[in-house]
C-alpha cells in the first residue's frame, strides 16, 4: 500500500503551556509538525521551545509578527512583518522560515507581491473556538485527514481542548497507517515545489487552492 501522509501544523505559539504539551505528544507519535509561529511571542525564555521543535525534527515557518490582517497594511509594514519574524526565528532556532501563512488566511495581490515565501493554507476545525470541544476537534481532524493534506491546529496560549485532542489524533491516524511530516518533506515527498508570489494557498500539496480574490 502507498503510504498515505499528512503534515499537522499549528498555529499562533509557541508559548510554555500549549507548545510544550504538542511537542511531547510529538515526540511519544515521532511524529513531526510544522509550527508557525508569531514572531513576537519568540523571546529569550520562549528560545528554547524552538530548539526543541528543531531537535524533535519539527520546522519553524513563519505567522507574521504581530498577527494582523495583512491586507491591511503597507507593503513595507507587510515586509517588516515577514522579516522581523525571520529574524527572531533565526536567533533563537539558527533557521530561516521556509513557508508563510497569512494570518486569518488574509491575502490580496500585495500580499501576495510584498510576503517572499510560499502561502500555505490548510483544513481546519475551528478549534480556535473554545465552544468547539475536543471530541468535535478529533472528529473533525479524523474526517479531514487524506493523503498529501494540510491539517491546521493552532497551540495558541491555553488552547487545551487541541491538546487532549491530540492524544487521541495521532494514535487513531497512525493506526489507519498515516505518517505525520513537516510541510517541506509534504511537498518533497509530492514532487511539488510552491514558489512564492504564486497567488497560491497551498492546503493540500497535489490539489491547491487558486488565490481567487473575487469569490
Ligand atoms: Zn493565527
Amino acid at each position: 500500500m502507498r503510504r498515505r501522509i499528512l503534515a499537522l501544523t499549528f498555529d499562533d505559539g509557541p508559548n510554555l503551556n500549549t507548545t510544550l504539551p504538542v511537542l511531547e505528544l510529538l515526540a511519544e507519535f515521532r511524529a513531526a509538525a510544522s509550527f508557525f509561529v508569531v514572531g513576537e511571542h519568540i523571546t529569550a525564555e520562549i528560545a528554547p521551545v524552538l530548539q526543541q521543535m528543531r531537535r524533535q525534527g519539527c520546522e519553524i515557518c513563519s505567522h507574521a509578527f504581530s498577527h494582523p490582517a495583512l491586507p491591511q497594511l503597507s507593503q513595507t509594514e507587510m515586509l517588516s512583518e515577514h522579516s522581523r519574524t525571520a529574524a527572531r526565528i533565526q536567533k533563537a532556532a539558527g533557521v530561516q522560515p521556509r513557508f508563510f501563512r497569512p494570518p486569518y488566511l488574509a491575502v490580496s495581490d500585495a500580499v501576495f507581491e510584498t510576503i517572499p515565501l510560499p502561502m500555505i493554507g490548510g483544513y481546519g476545525v475551528r478549534d480556535f473556538d473554545d465552544a468547539v470541544s475536543a471530541d468535535a476537534r478529533t472528529a473533525g481532524v479524523l474526517r479531514l485527514a487524506a493523503d498529501g493534506r494540510i491539517i491546521l491546529l493552532h497551540d495558541a496560549e491555553g488552547n487545551v481542548q487541541t491538546v487532549e485532542a491530540l492524544r487521541t489524533i495521532l494514535p487513531a491516524l497512525r493506526g489507519e497507517g498515516f505518517v505525520f511530516v513537516t510541510v517541506s518533506q509534504l511537498f518533497a515527498e509530492k514532487g511539488i515545489t510552491p514558489l512564492p508570489h504564486a497567488k497560491i494557498l497551498y492546503s493540500y500539496a497535489e490539489q491547491t487552492e487558486q488565490y481567487a480574490p473575487d469569490l
